[in-house]
């Protein structure tokens, strides 16, 4: 409608791709259940960030999103709380022991703010995330991805020595998350994340969030995401 036209104006946000889904102004409009809508107040979100009004809808309906944002737009939100949802629905047919959601980051400082942040969230649900990457102890990597875990957050280079070493499979992994990257790509994981991308079922629901969008990212949405919900906030490559 043309209020929710308004609305985008505003927040300097478009939405391409088949059929998105209508954004929500809300985090009630998510149809989250008590336990996660009592971890986003105790985190002190009161209303969603642009990027979340359009992503947590499409998201949340299983689609492939690419989102376009600059850093502070509130992406980890964005992909943890539909990827929590998404956990919790098929939790209980599966008991393999791999993650079934799995987020990519390019750098060990990146990798730890969307761990300690997903963690905030997945507690609702005592949600095992595991770490992948550097600054910790391979060894103790290894114990904890074989316990089990439901999410990992990982770096490129720290998940495939993980799985070199057998310390889990990505067999189970159901919801990818490649954040930052073109940072990923600036940093030359382009092979790593390939890899991994070959590693995981190609039903899986991806999404890719970037800043920016040159054409060896526009390659890999290509290849790697299906039909996505494609979101850009503020100006596309700024
Ligand atoms: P990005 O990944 O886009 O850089 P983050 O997900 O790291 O952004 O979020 C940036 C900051 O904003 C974090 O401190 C996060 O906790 C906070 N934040 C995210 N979403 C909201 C919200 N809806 N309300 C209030 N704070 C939020
Ligand atoms: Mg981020």
């Amino acid at each position: 409608s043309l209020v929710e036209y308004e609305d985008f104006a505003k927040m300097e946000m478009s939405v391409a791709g088949f059929a998105p889904p209508k954004p929500i102004k809300t985090f009630q409009q998510c149809g989250f259940d008590a336990q996660l809508m009592a971890a986003i107040s105790k985190a002190g979100y009161e209303r969603p960030t642009a990027i979340q009004c359009q992503a947590l809808p499409a998201a949340l309906s299983g689609r492939d999103v690419l989102g376009v944002a600059k850093t502070g737009s509130g992406k980890t939100a964005a992909f943890v709380l539909p990827m929590l949802v998404h956990i919790m629905d098929q939790r209980e047919l599966d008991k393999g022991s791999g993650p079934i959601g799995l987020i990519l980051a390019p750098t060990r400082e990146l990798a730890e703010q969307i761990h300690k942040e997903t963690r905030k969230f997945a507690r609702a649900y005592s949600m095992r995330v595991s770490a992948a990457f550097g600054g910790l102890s391979k060894y103790e990597q290894v114990k904890d991805l074989k316990n089990g875990c439901e999410i990992a957050v990982a770096t490129p280079g720290r998940m495939i020595d993980l799985i070199r070493m057998k310390a889990c499979t990505l067999l189970r992994t159901t919801y990818l998350v490649l954040d930052e990257a073109d940072r990923m790509f600036e940093m030359g994981f382009e092979t790593q994340v390939r890899s991994i991308l070959g590693q995981i079922r190609p039903d899986r629901q991806t999404l890719l969030f970037s800043a920016t969008m040159p054409r060896k990212i526009q390659r890999l949405v290509a290849d790697a995401l299906t039909n996505p919900v494609h979101i850009t906030v503020g100006i596309e490559g700024v």
